[in-house]
């Protein structure tokens, strides 16, 4: 099963990643943790992100698109993965298009964990205001309302790109976390040959 899963910051992408891991035996690719990881490690990848994070914009797609593709290849990719936080426009899409058709791999679905604005924003403030000082350097606010408005402005725009190719599946973000999960494996169950 190989799946991009879609959705603001806040809408529980990260949980349900780590859902569908185990139950379909499948791996989670967040390009936010691997930056995390480099920033921690202080790597020339995390020098150059650290900044870019912690201000909520996306670090360059050239970046992200070579660790992707080196990832995606590795052998616990074999039976699966799930892609959460990559693509974040439309040009990181289309170099995922690239690079699976010439790794000959097919996409099973995008699912798209729908969310209401208001509601993500007094999430996002209980969220800033539980972690402060927290392991997150970009989950205050500011960063959290920029990240916010990145999405809409870059990332939503792959809600219409994935529509137009019939790929996407929305599922209410919403709900409880086990609700979610329930909907989004009934999507997949709901797929053609999975
Ligand atoms: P996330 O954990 O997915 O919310 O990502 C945290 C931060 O990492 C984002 O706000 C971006 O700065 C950066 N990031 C993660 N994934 C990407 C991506 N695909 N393209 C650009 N920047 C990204």
């Amino acid at each position: 099963m190989k799946l991009i899963l879609l959705g603001p910051p806040g809408a529980g992408k990260g949980t349900q990643a780590k859902t569908l891991e185990q139950r379909f035996d499948i791996t989670q690719l967040s390009t936010g943790d691997m930056l995390r990881k480099a920033v921690a490690d202080d790597t020339s990848v995390g020098r150059i992100a650290k900044d870019i994070m912690e201000r909520g914009d996306l670090v360059p797609d050239e970046l992200v698109v070579s660790i992707i593709s080196e990832r995606i290849s590795a052998a616990d990719c074999a039976n699966g993965f799930i892609l959460d936080g990559f693509p974040r426009n439309v040009s990181q899409a289309q170099a995922l298009d690239k690079m699976l058709a010439q790794k000959d791999i097919k996409l099973d679905a995008v699912v798209e964990l729908e969310v209401d604005d208001a509601i993500l924003i007094d999430r996002i403030e209980k969220r800033a205001s539980e972690t402060e000082g927290g392991p997150r350097a970009d989950d205050n606010a500011e960063a959290l309302k920029q990240r916010l408005a990145v999405y809409h402005e870059q990332t939503a725009p792959l809600i219409k790109y994935y529509s137009e190719r019939g790929s996407l599946r929305g599922v209410d973000g919403m709900a409880d976390i086990d609700v979610v999960a329930g909907q989004i494996a009934e999507v997949l169950q709901a797929l053609p040959e999975v």
